[in-house]
């Protein structure tokens, strides 16, 4: 907050596809998709349409006890993601939820089956799965969380592969010993772990750390071999974002739970589902003595405007994907990105895969600025004087622009960033 009060502020007013406006009238590209939400562009007619349509209707319906058509329309929307295989949505409001209902369900399912032992989480080193308790838990020990960790559960860690691509082009991949790992800890503890939780093949909030392809599919069949859940995460995977609906279908993965949330409402709305199959929901059924009830609720969960946003979001998506443009759009990203930052001297390195990206910074002598001097925050707000909105991670700045971004908004976000980079960073010391 010391460094928002230090520094001009910038109240957006508008939004008009992959731009957002400021009151004097300045447009900035939205280079991460106001947190990396936003799908079709802000002030999509089609979704404006579907919001309006909904709110002459009813704009509040609880899902506690009763239900309203556009959630059951929207569960069989969802159903279709993995082919029928998990037809069963439980809506919450924000992707720690979805991930909260995750892990709860998991726990809950091995008791309701008699294997009470099975109550140990796997996740991935680097993780992120959110921000509340049981969340940070299964997440990475990063500058984000490590304050808490006394209050936290405990779960065991598999290292992450090493991968690094950009534009399709490999600079380094072995997922040898993550897997290696993973096997091992599964061999051990299968029968006192519940699941295995994973962001598949990009975790965001680590940097855009990159997974190879098919490595998704090796850590699925090893759970299924163990018999241990798998979890995805596909709070910021899904919808487009690497160039499909999930990674999961890219993968032919199903897990026996899928996350969604971000770009669900395409960046309109607060909106998270949790998926899951027939087989676990059925493990609920029960007379209410039975105790079998899963005691989870959240007041807004599955909010009709929501909703009715999130169906006509994938009604455009589809088509988008299948025509090619967001693969293209992804490849040119990738282009650009090599072409500004391959060998030059402030750029340590820098990945891109589907719409993500990630560059990292670092003085042309030292081996890093202290931690005070802000790099990549500095370029963020460099970029602003160029027409684009980015955010920073440490000496990185990270790209995320809207699924629907137009090709030369593709070069716009490169050329700003490479300026800013250029401007922020000539004028420091090492
Ligand atoms: C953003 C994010 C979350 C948390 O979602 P919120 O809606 O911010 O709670 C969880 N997992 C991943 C992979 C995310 O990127």
């Amino acid at each position: 907050m010391q460094e928002y009060q230090d520094n001009p502020r910038l109240h957006l007013v508008r939004g008009e596809g992959s731009w957002l406006i400021d009151g004097e009238g300045q447009r900035y590209l939205d280079g991460n998709a106001s947190v990396w939400t936003n799908v079709h562009g802000h002030n999509d007619p089609d979704l404006n349409r579907a919001l309006q349509e909904q709110l002459s209707q009813v704009a509040h319906v609880t899902l506690l006890g009763l239900n309203h058509p556009v959630a059951t329309g929207l569960t069989e929307d969802l159903a279709t993601l993995t082919g029928g295989a998990l037809p069963r949505c439980f809506f919450t409001d924000n992707g720690s939820n979805a991930i909260e209902v995750a892990l709860k369900l998991s726990f809950q399912y091995w008791q309701l089956v008699g294997k009470e032992s099975k109550r140990g989480v796997i996740s991935m080193e680097g993780a992120y799965h959110g921000d509340t308790f049981g969340t940070m838990s299964v997440g990475g020990r990063s500058e984000f969380h490590e304050r808490f960790a006394p209050w936290l559960f405990a779960a065991q860690t598999f290292p992450a592969p090493v991968h690094s691509e950009c534009a399709g082009q490999v600079a380094r991949s072995d997922a040898s010993a993550s897997l290696a790992a993973l096997e091992a800890l599964l061999v051990r503890d299968a029968a006192t772990t519940a699941c295995v939780i994973l962001e598949p093949r990009v975790q965001g909030a680590a940097g855009m750390v990159q997974q190879p392809a098919g490595f998704v599919k090796a850590v699925a069949v090893l759970c299924r071999q163990h018999g241990v859940h798998l979890i995805l995460d596909e709070v910021f995977t899904g919808f487009g974002r690497l160039g499909a609906l999930t990674v999961a279908e890219t993968e032919g993965v199903v897990p026996d739970f899928l996350c969604l949330a971000k770009g669900l409402a395409a960046g309109y709305l607060p909106l998270a589902a949790t998926l899951t199959s027939e087989k676990i929901y059925e493990a609920f059924l029960g007379k209410f003595s039975e105790g079998r009830t899963f005691f989870h609720g959240h007041t807004f969960s599955g909010n009709p405007l929501g909703c009715a946003v999130a169906r006509a979001s994938l009604r455009k998506l589809r088509p988008m994907l299948a025509s090619g443009q967001v693969a293209e759009r992804a490849d040119l990203l990738g282009r650009e990105m090599a072409a500004a930052f391959a060998g030059h001297p402030h750029v340590r390195t820098f990945r891109q895969v589907g719409l993500t990206g990630s560059v990292e910074f670092k003085p042309v002598a030292a081996k890093c600025w202290p931690t005070d001097t802000r790099a990549g925050y500095r370029v963020a707000l460099a970029a602003r004087r160029h027409g684009l909105i980015i955010r920073p991670l440490g000496d990185s700045i990270l790209f995320v622009p809207p699924i629907s971004i137009q090709a030369d908004e593709v070069k716009h976000l490169v050329r700003a960033v490479h300026l800013a980079m250029e401007e922020a960073l000539a004028g420091l010391e090492y």
